[in-house]
């Protein structure tokens, strides 16, 4: 049995059912024996592939909308540019070699990026090595220093912790995790209410999940941006508009896996709360753009005419791919509709591209 498994077990054992955001946490960032702490997850050989990981026009384009939003908010200087859960470091060389196109750009920007597994940092160092700018990492988004800056996060937000409670036999419960007779992993009813109360009121049976974590970040980025000036695009999958139902995940080898199976083995996420992400913003006194679906918001960000370029110079095979590439970022089965992107900006500045129609 691996590490955390074991550890799990034994904290159940001794103090009873823990929060599936407790479980989560020990399984994606136990500092030894994690899933983050201890892969590679993404490609091919790994678990899944992200965006950044299917195209490099992925990035591009979003190192063009961000050197666009800083031109048209004054080009504050210094600018942190800050990612969250940078992965491989893939998404942001693209960026940076595309937001090279503004030389003023890499010239006023200082790179930050937060991430808790050395190895991914590791993996970060090296596809930035030749990049303009030299990262400081940061475990947690607090660390960076205070000014404007243009964050992005993408498939950042769908592993923050949850917790989910249940409306049974007339109230609330929060769904734990526990152990059966056999001392496996199951799911418990314990006393508990949600943190935040539901707009809506739930049927017999209904299972609502919050992420305090996606609201206390997101809280944190708006309050920066509200008060040094600044944009930040978050890009994952979820829904938009708030509501009930089970979405924590399993993913392991490019297949859904059973969530509270070999914690450690496999990355477990859940859809994220695109409007409560918005609320939260707005309360902070932030503007929101958004959730736009990542179809729409690639192709007016012109990802059609880019793709149109790269295989000008492109053999035969290379046009495949770039059209295959395409097609899984935009299409409507495939990425384009259920990743969302939201924007939140400084309040009197100017509107980010790519929401034209959905603000
Ligand atoms: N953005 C990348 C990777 C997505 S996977 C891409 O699109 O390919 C999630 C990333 O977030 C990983 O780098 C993981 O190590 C990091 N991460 C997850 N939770 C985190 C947390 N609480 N603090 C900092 N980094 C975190």
């Amino acid at each position: 049995m691996a590490g955390v498994e074991e550890g799990l077990k034994r904290l159940i054992a001794a103090s009873g059912p823990i929060t599936i955001a407790q479980f989560m946490t020990e399984a994606l960032m136990h500092p030894k024996d994690g899933y983050y702490t201890t892969r590679t997850p993404f490609g091919a050989a790994g678990d899944f592939i992200t965006a950044p990981e299917v195209s490099q026009m992925f990035g591009e384009l979003l190192g063009l909308w961000a050197v666009d939003y800083w031109q048209r908010a004054g080009r504050p200087a210094p600018v942190h540019l800050v990612e969250l859960g940078p992965g491989r470091g893939t998404l942001m060389a693209d960026f940076l070699r595309a937001a090279r196109t503004v030389p003023a750009f890499p010239e006023a920007a200082d790179l930050h990026l937060v991430e808790t597994s050395p190895n991914l940092k590791a993996a970060q160092e090296k596809s930035l090595a030749q990049s303009p700018l030299q990262p400081h990492w940061h475990e947690q988004l607090m660390d960076v220093p205070d000014g404007p800056m243009i964050l992005i996060a993408n498939e950042f937000f769908d592993c923050l912790p949850i917790r989910q409670f249940q409306f049974t036999d007339g109230g609330w419960h929060e769904r734990r995790v526990g152990l059966d007779d056999t001392d496996n992993f199951v799911f418990v009813l314990a006393p508990g209410t949600p943190p935040t109360a539901p707009d809506i009121s739930p049927a017999g049976g209904a299972i609502l999940e919050i992420s305090p974590a996606a609201i206390s970040v997101t809280s944190a980025i708006a309050e920066r941006i509200r008060a040094h000036g600044g944009a930040a695009l978050i890009i994952d999958y979820g829904y938009d508009q708030s509501g009930f139902g089970d979405t924590f995940q399993a993913v392991k080898g490019h297949a859904y896996a059973d969530p509270l199976k070999e914690p450690g083995q496999a990355d477990l996420t859940a859809h994220v709360d695109f409007s409560l992400l918005a609320r939260t913003a707005r309360e902070a006194g932030t503007a929101v753009f958004g959730p736009a679906p990542q179809g729409a918001f690639l192709k007016t960000l012109g990802v059609e005419t880019r793709a149109r370029t790269l295989k000008e110079k492109a053999d035969e095979r290379q046009r495949q791919d770039i059209d295959t590439a395409l097609h899984r970022l935009t299409d409507a089965k495939q990425m384009g509709t259920l990743f969302k992107v939201l924007a939140i900006t400084q309040p009197d500045g100017p509107a980010p591209a790519g929401f034209e129609g959905t603000a």
